[in-house]
């Protein structure tokens, strides 16, 4: 089908919710997708953190061109092999003893709030069902998701939501402390607020955090949808931070593109729910395992690509950081950690994307003024190079 049918029919049969780009993607391999039409782009999006490993990492394919052919599903009423492998990986390298496998980031949110009230209700005294969340946060689409949220641009029209959240100022611990009441059972945060803008919180604020919580019996629950599976340099955020949480969310990274989410907590925590407590049909699914198995092997191979998102991370940083120096009067902030790097312009960044669209760079802009680069973990330094050059070309045509 040629784009203009594709775009028509899209228009016509698929529900109106997304802003899209007039492009029809049909392949990818690494760092490089092409259109429908035989053009090749460069994806500093990576599926919106998604493609960790790039597109179609081979061992990833394999894996699930394998599984495959043994096994698509099984239902969670028996045993399947890749489910319990993956669980036992993510436990043997995070803070956590335990994980209920779903579907997406939004369903590990909904997980992570059930279960924090389950521990309040079984553990403390007195009604203790509310958490507090941060403004500008981002935790999902579905209602429960939706209302841990902090931005009124997602809730609005969807009223009422969800009774049991409040919103504070990110990064400000006084504000947090000021928020805590008798029926408080958790803070859930982003270490980074990814959608909010590439929005980093101090060290200081994150151990303040975590000793409130503490003192409180107030579980930390951190939303690593995004800043997790090594899109930091370090195979979670936190482990930036000397800090760990009692509940921790997967989601994004954590299947190279095969929908899979993940809802990780210590045993202590996960001892709340009980058979009959939270399920999910798909949720651990022997196909999805094994693209996530193949996707934590691959990255924590030697380190290899933990070290090489570390070190491109810091390489772009430095490029962007040059980039603004040029163009101070258009780009006001540069920041992130590994690569999740954000822009911040004093204008919409939409032109700009559009732009490099043409140029065949595919970036993204989130917040509405900020340029956000997620790209593959196997990025490379030519190919920040490029995207650099066309970059500032565009930035010399709209200055
Ligand atoms: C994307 C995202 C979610 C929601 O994930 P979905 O898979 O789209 O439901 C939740 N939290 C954070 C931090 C995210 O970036």
């Amino acid at each position: 089908m040629e784009v203009k049918k594709i775009l028509e029919e899209s228009s016509h049969y698929v529900m109106n919710t997304y802003k899209r780009s007039p492009i029809v993607l049909r392949k990818g391999r690494g760092m490089k997708v092409w259109g429908s039409d035989g053009k090749e782009y460069l994806d500093f999006v990576g599926g919106i953190a998604v493609n960790i490993l790039g597109h179609c990492h081979p061992k990833v394919v394999v894996a699930l061109q394998k599984q495959a052919q043994r096994l698509l599903h099984v239902s969670n009423l028996y045993y399947s092999e890749p489910q319990i492998k993956l669980a036992k990986m993510l436990v043997e390298h995070s803070f956590a003893d335990k994980v209920f496998f779903c579907n997406s980031g939004a369903e590990a949110t909904e997980a992570a709030i059930k279960l924090a009230r389950k521990y309040a209700k079984e553990n403390l005294s007195g009604h203790r069902f509310e958490i507090i969340t941060t403004l500008n946060s981002f935790h999902g689409r579905t209602m429960g998701a939706l209302s841990a949220t902090g931005q009124l641009k997602f809730q609005k029209g969807f009223e009422p939501l969800l009774p049991g959240f409040t919103h504070v100022e990110f990064d400000n611990i006084d504000i947090l402390k000021r928020a805590l009441t008798d029926k408080t059972c958790a803070v859930m945060l982003e270490l980074i607020q990814a959608e909010g803008g590439v929005k980093l919180a101090s060290p200081e604020y994150l151990k303040n955090v975590r000793e409130l919580c503490d003192k409180n019996k107030l579980l930390l629950i951190l939303d690593e949808v995004q800043t997790g599976m090594g899109r930091t340099g370090r195979l979670f955020a936190y482990e930036n931070y000397d800090i760990t949480p009692d509940i921790m969310t997967l989601a994004k990274g954590l299947g190279s593109g095969v929908p899979i989410g993940a809802m990780l907590a210590t045993d202590k925590v996960a001892s709340s729910f009980h058979p009959g407590d939270h399920g999910s049909t798909f949720g651990g699914n022997p196909i999805a395992c094994a693209a996530a198995i193949a996707t934590l092997e691959t990255l924590l191979e030697d380190g290899i690509i933990l070290d090489q998102c570390r070190r491109m991370g810091a390489y772009l940083l430095n490029a962007l950081h040059g980039l603004k120096k040029e163009y101070s009067n258009v780009i006001s902030d540069v920041r992130g950690k590994g690569l999740l790097v954000g822009m911040e312009l004093t204008m919409e960044c939409t032109p700009l994307v559009n732009s490099c669209l043409e140029q065949g760079i595919i970036i993204n802009c989130t917040a509405g003024n900020v340029l956000r680069f997620a790209p593959p973990l196997i990025v490379q330094e030519k190919e920040i190079d490029h995207m650099l050059d066309v970059l500032d070309n565009v930035f010399a045509r709209f200055v």
